[in-house]
């Protein structure tokens, strides 16, 4: 058996002839930039996830940028989040000249862990930013009280989330913003780059507007020091189909999650399942268990025709780029447990049973 890992071509080739087509309806009108797809993809997103403003843009990255930049981040600010994510997170704290303050991860969901943040909080911190890390909400409740406490802005990291839940409000409808990723292969992906932010303030709404078109609130006046961070008209065209089956398409992975979890607990001396809180919904980005010995497992899987991947090795302390932020190997000791012993399984919504059976088989 050869098992794909994220199958992009099967979920293109299911929707083709709607994608071909609203591909083809821009190239006929050469609406390239912020053509009427990106209006009607931003409301469908609304509604969707029930934020009152969706704004699309470049990228999960420049999300991130977007609403620190609305929230007024300054270098010397300290933002608190999580070392056990995808680099983006920090990256973008960093490249304002604001300062990542980390805080270790719970063991059981992997997410930042809210008893730990008060501790990290000075008179320089402005936000926290969680992350919905495989697709689950952090204990945004925990997080928020926190915030409200001592008036800090919550920011969102959910690149892997799009669709998940947490107490019945989608995590695009939490907080200050809540940013997301159409990146390809996460769990609503366009055909390139792509991203948004969502809020409920109306005048973060217009910031975040104008600071997308390079802060310009009139043609060629420029209120703010912005980014060129539209999203495609192309790219929104293609989001407009798969999100009118994004619904089924999301019940599919959890469906799959489900799968995987009842076949591998037998196995539950050798591995760690994901834990999903009774709060929240998972939009499963990944599916990713914990194991040791993970780089045998990995070539043994991969001689059986099974992709796996790891995230993430190296927790973001630990990284060259941060070394300047003087953290040491010790600091985080359960991003960094989790760190070695992380495996995410192939994730796709069109996993067959057998395919899991296999998997299982295998493990
Ligand atoms: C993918 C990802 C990003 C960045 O998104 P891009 O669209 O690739 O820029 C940020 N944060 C997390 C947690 C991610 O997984």
């Amino acid at each position: 058996m050869k098992i794909d890992f994220a199958n992009l071509q099967y979920q293109y080739q299911r929707y083709k002839f709607e994608i071909d087509e609203a591909i083809h309806a821009v190239l006929d009108k050469s609406n390239y930039i912020m053509g009427e797809e990106i209006t009607e993809l931003e409301e469908s997103l609304q509604t969707f996830t029930g934020a009152k403003y969706a704004i699309t843009c470049s990228s999960g990255t420049d999300a991130l940028l977007l609403a620190m930049m609305a929230l007024d981040i300054q270098p010397g600010d300290e933002i608190i989040t999580t070392p056990f994510t995808f680099i983006a997170t920090s990256e973008t704290i960093a490249l304002l000249g604001a300062k990542p303050v980390f805080v270790d991860i719970d063991k059981h969901t992997y997410n930042i862990d809210a008893a730990q943040i008060e501790a990290k909080i000075t008179p320089k911190t402005k936000a926290i930013i969680p992350v919905s890390l495989y697709g689950q909400p952090a204990d945004m409740e925990a997080i928020q009280a926190i915030a409200d406490q001592h008036g800090l802005k919550v920011i969102i990291d959910g690149a892997q989330s799009f669709g998940s839940t947490y107490q019945g409000k989608t995590d695009s409808n939490l907080g200050d913003i809540s940013c997301t990723s159409f990146f390809p292969a996460k769990p609503l992906g366009c055909f390139g780059d792509g991203g948004a932010v969502f809020t409920n303030d109306e005048v973060l709404a217009t910031k975040m507007k104008q600071l997308r078109i390079h802060g310009q609130n009139k043609r060629y006046h420029h209120k703010y020091i912005g980014l060129g961070g539209r999203l495609d008209t192309i790219q929104a065209a293609v989001l407009n189909v798969k999100l009118k089956y994004y619904a089924d398409d999301l019940a599919l992975r959890q469906a799959v999650a489900a799968k995987y979890s009842e076949k591998l607990k037998v196995k539950s001396e050798k591995l760690v399942l994901p834990y999903v809180h009774e709060n929240a919904a998972s939009a499963w980005a990944q599916y990713s268990i914990r194991v040791q010995g993970r780089e045998a497992l990995q070539k043994q899987l991969q001689d059986q025709g099974i992709p796996t991947a790891v995230h993430y090795p190296m927790p973001l302390h630990l990284q060259e780029c941060f070394g300047y932020l003087g953290y040491r190997e010790g600091d985080f000791p359960i991003a960094e447990q989790v760190s070695r012993e992380i495996l995410s399984l192939p994730m796709n919504p069109y996993l067959l049973d057998e395919e899991i059976d296999y998997i299982g088989m295998m493990l």
